[in-house]
């Protein structure tokens, strides 16, 4: 197509706020007139795969900069549309292979995605001139909307399909518009239109304490944020750990849902981290976490007493434990040994 080759595309949108890297990149696409797929091979050449790995994780320069370019974006502002832009506040430094705290992973098998790694609001699809996709929907504790007051989803509410809005017009021709973006690929479902679900909530102040976690992820732009940095990031993960974790079958999730007087669900056995999890999985122990964070020395101690939770797992595998956690936990040694 003519005009690609010139340093300025004719189409030169720029990421929507919170935009993720893919979604701008489909946009873009679609703005041409073109399949992603055959996009993707104009710019980049059939060498460079854009679709078998994360790439918004991955951040690759090849992509990130050529998108820059292309587009008369900002460098600082295409490189915000990736998740590499959370190092120094969810997790402490990026790495191209291995997890990263709270970030969805897609569990990529080659093209096929099996994990699901990305959320979506349906009212926000639905608000939207063109539907797009936002990067926040890639963090694991951020399972609610705060606009719209209602859960978040993980998968086509009618086919269950994990989402994936780059594959929506595979194997349809050329029947595809800019905002099919919002349909399932697999049953073309319209994600917009998604049933709304309520908030789920243990506690209030327990919720009150993950809305304001999700506000701050969402709205948070600002560095200076106090309420996300990576020393709560890292201590809150070492919670959702212990949630899993189980002493003489006597388990924190279980102790904490007796405390609170709810039933709870039942956790997918074994040590899956909670990127990997799904939604309800993930907002279940978000709401224990945050009941604990909301006043973490007295209820973490509740638990420790009651046998919920041993002494030394509250610091195993956990190096360079940050100062407000390490003297809570110190607090119950001392406690011990009188
Ligand atoms: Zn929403
Ligand atoms: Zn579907």
């Amino acid at each position: 197509m003519r005009g690609l080759t010139s340093p300025l595309w004719p189409i030169r949108y720029k990421p929507l706020p919170d935009e993720l890297l893919t979604s701008w990149l489909v946009r873009l696409a679609y703005g041409h007139g073109l399949k992603v797929q055959t996009f993707c091979n104009l710019i980049f050449g059939n060498r460079r795969q854009v679709w078998n790995r994360d790439v918004d994780r991955l951040a690759p320069e090849w992509l990130v900069d050529e998108l820059s370019r292309r587009t008369g974006t900002p460098l600082e502002v295409a490189y915000g549309t990736t998740l590499r832009s959370y190092e120094g506040r969810l997790f402490p430094k990026f790495r191209s292979s291995g997890a990263l705290l709270w970030l969805q992973t897609l569990k990529m098998y080659h093209r096929k995605r099996e994990g699901y790694g990305v959320q979506f609001c349906g009212a926000c699809l639905a608000d939207d001139p063109l539907p797009y996709f936002r990067k926040a929907w890639r963090v694991s504790f951020n399972t609610i909307c705060i606009k719209h007051n209602r859960m978040l989803l993980d998968r086509c509410p009618q086919c269950g399909s994990a989402v994936m809005f780059h594959r929506m017009e595979m194997g349809r021709g050329s029947a595809f518009e800019a905002g099919s973006m919002a349909a399932c690929h697999a049953c073309g479902c319209d994600l917009r239109e998604s049933p709304a679900i309520s908030i789920m909530s243990y506690d209030e102040g327990a919720t009150m304490w993950h809305l304001r976690l999700c506000r701050s992820i969402v709205d948070g732009v600002d560095l200076r944020d106090a309420d996300i940095n990576v020393g709560l990031m890292r201590v809150m993960h070492q919670l959702t750990t212990l949630l899993t974790t189980r002493f003489q079958n006597r388990g924190l999730d279980q102790y904490i849902c007796r405390q609170l007087r709810v039933e709870g669900i039942e956790l997918l056995p074994g040590r899956m981290p909670i990127e990997t999890r799904p939604l309800l999985e993930r907002h279940h122990m978000m709401q224990l976490v945050a009941w604990l964070m909301a006043d973490l020395e007295p209820r973490l101690r509740g638990a420790w007493r009651a046998k919920a939770v041993r002494y030394n797992r509250m610091i195993k595998d956990f190096d360079d434990v940050p100062q407000f956690y390490a003297e809570i936990v110190e607090g119950f040694s001392d406690w011990r040994r009188q």
